[in-house]
């Protein structure tokens, strides 16, 4: 099968080559026939040697959906000819971590696929764990409707579920990148009344006003943040606040704008170390959460798209296919500030 490949000693990191079918290695794989794929910033961040548990020669890709073609002997959830989605973590459902849902520390997985063992940016795929790692999709959705629900919409429904909404909340979002995006849109169901984004992207912070997914942008190139925050929140400060940006001063600004007693939300992935100046918020009795997406909540989610409650559809600025993936990556790479998610058909 053709399969796109991470390897440090080819020329550009990754080439679209032949590799060897997948087979059942484990009763409770299974083998699913990829259908629609899309590109991460993870991705990225492997091919560029940022990612420390990546394996070398391995196919890319965790975020994609596909159809089983053959089980293991020990997996009963999943049968052959299920269309389902892939959850970006790998885990057995039986450890210690798994068993309180905090999947993303499974002692047996984690992220693994397109990360230690072979992806979705392939013709087909091994997925461990199949009675766990996959979810049927509903009939009335297609491949590309459940693109996300394992990956960017379940890591922002996680960052909506860390701040703890409550109905009524006036709640901050730093990024209105496709995480940020999808805790907008999953805050919204959890409660949220009033939501403000925060990015430095004019382009992103129009389009998630003008989608009805917040209700007031702030960009700190053209407002002063604490100004428009002290306005919006009667001088409070917000009653969440979600930070999905990860960038320098980012952190910094979560907890300033945050209310005294609320909860702070970090799913960003930072560069560099950050600093906690506990002596200065002392008093102001903050709750922080971190986290890599426990993503556990993939039949929700895919229940809420095929009421219609949610999509994430809109996140797909670019289509490709299989074969032109390389070319995905480049433009992916190189992206400009419109272009959100691509989606590739295999
Ligand atoms: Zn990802
Ligand atoms: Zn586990």
């Amino acid at each position: 099968m053709k399969a796109l490949v991470y390897n440090k000693d080819f020329k550009n990191k990754i080439e679209l080559k032949e590799t060897d079918d997948p087979k059942i290695l484990d009763p409770k794989d299974a083998i699913i026939k990829v259908e629609v794929s899309s590109i991460c910033t993870s991705d990225l961040h492997i091919i560029e040697g940022f990612v420390p548990r990546a394996k070398n020669n391995i196919a890319l890709g965790h975020e994609f959906s596909g159809t089983v073609i053959e089980t293991g002997s020990e997996v009963q959830k999943i049968k052959k000819g299920d269309r389902v989605s892939v959850n970006c973590i790998t885990f057995c459902n039986e450890c210690f971590f798994c068993k309180k849902g905090f999947i993303n520390n499974c002692e047996k997985g984690g992220w693994d696929l397109g990360c230690t063992i072979n992806g979705g940016h392939a013709e087909f795929a091994r997925i461990p764990y199949a009675d766990s790692s996959l979810n049927k999709i509903p009939d009335n959705l297609s491949f590309e409707n459940a693109l996300f629900v394992g990956d960017i919409l379940s890591s922002g429904y996680f960052a909506s579920k860390m701040i703890e909404i409550k109905k009524g909340d006036n709640i901050a979002i730093i990024g209105a990148g496709p995480v940020g995006l999808c805790s907008m849109v999953t805050s919204r169901i959890l409660g949220a009344k009033k939501i403000t984004v925060i990015d430095i992207n004019q382009k992103r912070l129009e389009f998630a006003l003008n989608k009805g997914f917040c209700d007031y942008i702030i960009n700190p190139l053209i407002d002063n943040v604490e100004e428009k925050t002290k306005e919006l929140t009667n001088k409070r400060g917000f009653d969440g606040v979600i930070e999905a940006a990860g960038g320098d001063n980012t952190f910094e600004l979560s907890y300033k704008i945050a209310r005294a007693n609320s909860i702070i939300g970090v799913v960003a992935m930072y560069e560099n170390n950050q600093i906690l100046p506990l002596p200065n918020m002392y008093g102001k009795n903050l709750t922080f959460k971190t986290g890599g997406v426990d993503a556990i909540y993939c039949d929700e989610l895919l229940n809420l798209i095929s009421k219609g409650i949610i999509s994430t559809d809109f996140l797909i600025t670019k289509k490709f296919k299989f074969n032109d993936i390389l070319e995905a990556y480049k433009l992916f790479k190189n992206k400009k500030d419109d272009d959100l998610k691509f989606a590739i058909y295999h």
